[in-house]
């Protein structure tokens, strides 16, 4: 693998601004193989090279990989000019990978969101001929019923026409706010408050639990994320 610049390798690594690190570096806290660095512009193999800071060898990675528990009342984005975004949500160490979401939730939606850099993993997820499956949990005002069922089994009219792929409901409970499960394997825009919009109903809560092979952690609250794990990584790509 390719040569980079020490101080490249660090910021990516999220270990502070390239400012910040030509000061660690004449501070004398970087070596590289054993030896001190002192220069921030050295270039090293950061796949090969011994790198250390502070004693502590680093872990070197191009690519991250976080599953979230995204909140309500926050944007699927990498930056937006009034709210708050999922990446605003990340510690330094993360953010410095500059990793984006994976497709979109809505604002109030909750659940599983993947963030990567990794562009290749990304767009074989979103494809849209992959026909990967989304799994959400939803509660919906009014009684969902096995008509709803059969109508989204069938594929549903939205309201632009577009008709929808089959697509799989549970109902977890009916009754005058029903709980249920859907499984569609597409992402148009609102499209599971609009499959239901189409049955004249109302989805008043909607998480996202799942999206191919990748589960959310029940154990993230909402605004909460952890790395994956290998296992997890192997199963999505
Ligand atoms: N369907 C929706 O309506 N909203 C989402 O955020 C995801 C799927």
């Amino acid at each position: 693998k390719e040569r980079q610049r020490l101080d490249k390798v660090l910021a990516h690594l999220g270990y502070g601004s390239r400012r910040e690190i030509k000061k660690m570096v004449k501070a004398e806290r970087v070596t590289v193989n054993g030896a001190v660095a002192r220069d921030p512009e050295l270039h090293v193999f950061p796949w090969q090279d011994c790198i250390e800071v502070d004693g502590e060898p680093i872990h070197y990675r191009e690519y991250i990989y976080l599953m979230m528990n995204k909140p309500q009342g926050v944007l699927s984005a990498t930056e937006d000019a009034a709210g708050k975004v999922v990446v605003d949500l990340l510690r330094p160490e993360h953010k410095a990978f500059a990793p984006f979401p994976v497709g979109r939730l809505d604002k109030d939606t909750e659940g599983l969101l993947l963030l990567t850099n990794d562009g290749q993993l990304a767009h074989r997820l979103l494809s849209p001929k992959k026909h990967v499956p989304k799994r959400y949990y939803a509660r919906v005002k009014g009684e969902v019923t096995d008509a709803d069922r059969m109508a989204f089994q069938d594929g549903v009219i939205l309201d632009d026409g577009y008709r929808t792929l089959p697509a799989e409901l549970t109902i977890v409970r009916s009754g005058p706010v029903s709980e249920i499960e859907l499984v569609i394997y597409e992402g148009k825009f609102h499209q599971v408050k609009r499959m239901f919009a189409a049955r004249g109903k109302t989805v008043t809560y909607l998480k996202r639990l799942a999206m191919g092979a990748l589960v959310l952690d029940e154990k993230l609250a909402p605004g909460e994320y952890r790395e994956l794990t290998a296992g997890e990584l192997a199963k999505i790509d």
